[in-house]
């Protein structure tokens, strides 16, 4: 059997990593700055996130929801105090898409509409509500397809102002990223955030943040909408809340009141995945790595600003996004290829930044060598 031909994007087998370091089958070594995808919250195989799934193997893997699993307890206790988030509600699943999913449906069984409101550029998902409100037709089959979704120009005040003019009170949620990662890292204005805020309360819409790519403290905040001073709804949040173990989960404002049944998983916040999650807030907060990725992602942006050739460098903490001209449009790949460095890509021209939140100055400093290098290589 083949594999099914839609990966991968490098011809690459990474086969070991530790920190912001993976190696492939031959043992080459690679400085990662793209985190598998802003996955790598704490690290690569961090010491203390893999004592703690391998002490939690040897007790129990695995029983259904059926049951009462009190590590899903400790971690919405600790979730709640690390986001400033106490009073919301922890439901947790498998990936992003099943967290936007979810976050959509109990929207609208809270309020009974059927509208929803998502942005251009939006990235949300491969499943069927997660891709209808992704502004990408190449991802929507015909199946997905649905009148239900708007789609209105990101942070633009004025539109998103008329569209719940004219149908506010059929809308029944909002979903934004409140930093698109996919789209590009396009950071949403804090009075673009406000406003979404406002008028949800109005309408009685749901708002609803996807937390999947920028938060659980990747931007230097714990949520990317804590720098607009908004409380959403309902946030989402997958990747880095696991460190590669795969579990994603949304929380809920205490004003929305799940009735039983309306969702539900057999393997979400199964008793690995709990104990994965919990090293990873444990070591982001011994190791203070929401402010390390505030301080060293401040650095980063800094320095890459005063880069000449490279254009637009934008985003918040430890994700960030930079425009390479025609001039130097090898950047990306040579970076890999040559300097042995991974990035991310947001098209058409841009490379994305999202490393582990444990990222050091040092690292950062050889990415920034690399890139100074690499310009002035390509210029000839
Ligand atoms: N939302 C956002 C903002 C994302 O970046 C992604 C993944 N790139 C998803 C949702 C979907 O997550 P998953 O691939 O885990 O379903």
């Amino acid at each position: 059997m083949n594999l099914f031909d839609v990966y991968p994007i490098n011809d690459i087998a990474i086969t070991k990593a530790s920190g912001s370091r993976v190696w492939d089958d031959k043992g080459q070594e690679y400085l990662d700055l793209y985190g598998g995808h802003a996955v790598i919250s704490i690290g690569h195989t961090h010491p203390h996130w893999v004592k703690r799934i391998e002490e939690q193997l040897e007790k129990i893997a695995f029983y259904s929801n059926s049951v009462r699993i009190p590590l899903q307890t400790e971690l919405a206790e600790k979730l709640g105090k690390i986001s400033g988030k106490d009073d919301y509600q922890l439901f947790l699943c498998n990936s992003g898409a099943e967290a936007n999913e979810n976050a959509l449906k109990l929207a609208s069984f809270h309020n009974g509409r059927k509208k929803v409101v998502a942005f251009n550029k939006a990235f949300h998902g491969r499943t069927s509500l997660a891709v209808a409100v992704t502004d990408n037709k190449n991802y929507v089959a015909p199946v997905n397809e649905t009148d239900n979704v708007t789609f209105l120009p990101f942070n633009d005040e004025a539109a998103l102002e008329a569209h719940f003019a004219a149908n506010g009170n059929e809308i029944s949620s909002v979903i934004i990223e409140g930093i698109q990662g996919v789209g590009g890292i396009n950071v949403a204005t804090e009075s673009f955030l406000q406003k979404i805020r406002s008028l949800c309360d109005q309408y009685g819409a749901v708002y609803i943040a996807d937390s999947v790519q920028c938060g659980y403290g990747r931007t230097g905040k714990f949520f990317s909408h804590d720098y607009a001073g908004v409380n959403a709804d309902i946030y989402s949040m997958a990747k880095g809340i696991g460190n590669g173990f795969p579990l994603a989960a949304i929380i809920v404002a205490p004003h929305i009141k799940p009735k039983h049944f309306q969702l539900g998983t057999t393997f979400g916040g199964n008793h690995v995945a709990c104990a994965a999650a919990l090293a990873v807030l444990e070591v982001m907060e011994k190791e203070q790595l929401i402010n390390n990725a505030h301080e060293t992602g401040d650095y980063l942006a800094g320095e890459l600003k005063k880069i000449g050739d490279i254009e637009n460098v934008r985003g918040r903490g430890l994700m960030i996004g930079f425009d390479v001209p025609d001039a130097i449009k090898d950047l990306k790949k040579n970076l890999l290829w040559k300097h042995k460095i991974f990035t991310g890509e947001a098209k058409p021209n841009a490379i994305r930044l999202l490393p582990s939140l444990a990222l050091t100055k040092a690292d950062a400093d050889i990415f920034l060598e690399a890139v100074k290098q690499e310009i002035t290589a390509l210029k000839g």
